[in-house]
Order: C-alpha cells, then sequence, then structure tokens
C-alpha cells in the first residue's frame, strides 16, 4: 500500500513554482502578488494566514495581509477589495474565512473580481469550473486532484466516490474527476447506503468532518483513498477514514496528518501564478 505523502508532494509542487516564478520574472519584469485579508483574531486564521504568506514569500511571490479588527465594517471591506480589484500589482485575493457574523459572506466573494479569486469561490469561477471552462479551481480538491493524478495518470472511465458535497470540498472534487472522464457518485448525509456505494469505488474522497468514518471493510481492493477530513478528537488529529482498517485494502492512502493538507496551501500559490498567468494574455 502506497501512503501518499502530501508533504513531499507539496514541496515539490513548491519547487516547481519557485521555478516558474522565477522565470516570469524575467519575462514580465514583475512578480504574481497575493493579497490576504485577515478580519478578527480568529487563532487558526491567524495560523493559516501566517503559513500562506511564509509559503507565498518563499516561492518569490508579493505576499501581502491587510488585517482588521472583527468590528470592521463590511463596507470598509467591499471598498478594501474594489481598490485591490484595479491594483495592478495584485494577482490574487483572498479573504480568510470564517467571517465575523455581521458580515455577508456571499457578498464578500462576489465582491472579488473573478480572474483574482484564488480560492475559486466566486459564482463565475464555480460555473466556468462545472462548465469544464478555465478557471479558479478552491485549493483542497485542486490537492486532491493532483495526488490522485500521481497514483493513477489515466483516471478515465474510473468510478469515483465523492463524500460530502460541500461546495469548497465535494462539489468541485466531483467536477474535477468529471473533467478527468471518471464516472462520479457525489454522496451526502441523505444517502441511503454509503458502504454500498463506497464498496464500487476505485477512488474514494471523504470530505466530512466524521473522524473514520470510512471504514476497511467499505473500501475495494486497490482503490485509492483521499481523506480530506480533519477532526480533532481525543486520540489526536484523524481523518475521516480509518486509516489502519483501509490500509489494508487499498492501493494508495492519504494520511492524516501529512496529507491533503499540505498540498492546500501550495494550490493557492499555483492559482495565485495561475491568475497572473492569464492576466498577462
Ligand atoms: P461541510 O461543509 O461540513 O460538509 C460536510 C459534508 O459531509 C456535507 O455535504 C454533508 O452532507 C456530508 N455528510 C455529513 N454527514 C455525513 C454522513 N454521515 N455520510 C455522508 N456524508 C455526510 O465540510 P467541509 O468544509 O467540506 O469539510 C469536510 C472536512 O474536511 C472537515 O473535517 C474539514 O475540517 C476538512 N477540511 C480539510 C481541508 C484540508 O486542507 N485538508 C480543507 C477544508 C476542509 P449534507 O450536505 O447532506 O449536510
Amino acid at each position: 500500500m502506497i501512503v501518499i505523502d502530501g508533504k513531499k508532494a507539496a514541496a515539490e509542487l513548491r519547487q516547481e513554482l519557485k521555478q516558474e516564478v522565477s522565470e516570469l520574472k524575467s519575462k514580465y519584469n514583475k512578480v504574481p502578488g497575493l493579497t490576504v485579508i485577515l478580519i478578527g483574531d480568529l487563532a487558526p486564521s491567524q495560523i493559516y494566514v501566517r503559513n500562506k504568506e511564509k509559503s507565498a514569500t518563499e516561492v518569490g511571490l508579493k505576499s501581502d495581509v491587510i488585517r482588521y479588527p472583527d468590528t470592521v465594517e463590511e463596507k470598509t471591506v467591499l471598498e478594501k477589495i474594489q481598490e485591490l480589484n484595479s491594483d495592478e500589482t495584485v494577482s490574487g485575493i483572498l479573504v480568510q474565512l470564517p467571517l465575523p457574523k455581521h458580515i455577508d459572506k456571499q457578498k464578500v466573494i462576489e465582491a472579488i473580481h473573478p480572474s483574482k479569486d484564488v480560492d475559486g469561490f466566486h459564482p463565475m469561477n464555480v460555473g466556468n469550473l462545472s462548465s469544464g471552462y478555465e478557471s479558479s479551481v478552491p485549493c483542497t480538491p485542486l490537492g486532491c486532484y493532483l495526488l490522485i493524478k500521481k497514483i493513477e495518470p489515466n483516471l478515465s472511465g474510473k468510478k469515483a466516490v465523492v463524500v460530502g458535497r460541500s461546495n469548497l470540498n465535494g462539489k468541485p472534487m466531483t467536477q474535477l474527476l468529471l473533467k478527468e472522464n471518471c464516472t462520479v457518485t457525489i454522496t451526502h448525509s441523505r444517502t441511503k447506503d454509503l458502504k454500498a456505494e463506497c464498496l464500487e469505488a476505485d477512488i474514494i474522497v471523504a470530505a466530512v468532518g466524521i473522524p473514520e468514518l470510512v471504514r476497511g471493510d467499505w473500501v475495494k481492493k486497490d482503490a485509492i483513498v483521499i481523506d480530506v477530513g480533519i477532526n480533532k478528537t481525543d486520540k489526536g488529529i484523524v481523518g475521516d477514514v480509518h486509516f489502519d482498517e483501509v490500509s489494508n485494502n487499498a492501493k494508495a492512502l492519504t494520511p492524516v496528518p501529512g496529507g491533503v493538507g499540505p498540498m492546500t496551501i501550495a494550490c493557492l500559490l499555483k492559482n495565485t501564478i495561475d491568475c497572473f498567468k492569464r492576466s498577462q494574455i
């Protein structure tokens, strides 16, 4: 069984991106820029943003963080986004979620120009992805997709089961697998027999938020299993997949931590560079 090493894959991707940034700098005499807006002082958001800033700088991007207190008015944030939309040095804009309750998340997502939407949450990018057009793709499913392709470059005709239908993970994951000509089943909390669905799958992507939901006897021999879940439990952080049980059946499996997680930030950098490249055409 292959334990898919997300840390190594993310380091390789960052190395490729660093090289690409250096080539873009030579060609255009400027580098892609990522601006993150951070509202409030939630500890996990602070950590995510610090890691994003560090990784962006490491690959040579111009990186900025704009910080607001959690009392900031929605109008102030929307005005700042408009300013960044017309700033040529900014290739990608990310507003760190979650937002304080008085700020309308959807309004903020839709204020970011689709060409600078590095999270891939703008309805225009969601529509483009589902229509099979070029678009920014949400970072976590993009990371899952790249890991799957490393194990199995030709996904055509494979049966995939995506567990979870969130806009963040399950839905974009489904679109990426469809684009690769997989036959995809998307499952959720009302699915009648999840075990039976999973047993059909050559590829399972679990993005649910329930510790070790996917068991060993849910997985057919030689399936590829990608675990998006991050769940805090008494025994530490675990995924949505029972790692020990599933490792007896699967061909390849991502660990938690060290699987999908590290790919997410690397894909944010990739999205920023891709936004920059599209803006130069
Ligand atoms: P979410 O928005 O809460 O969505 C969870 C999905 O799981 C929903 O579609 C829900 O169905 C479905 N679900 C709930 N119970 C189920 C069950 N018993 N059987 C089948 N499906 C069930 O979660 P999310 O934002 O996608 O996140 C999922 C997990 O990924 C979380 O653990 C989160 O922490 C983790 N995550 C990891 C990363 C990373 O970088 N690795 C990034 C983001 C999130 P309904 O739609 O019917 O409610």
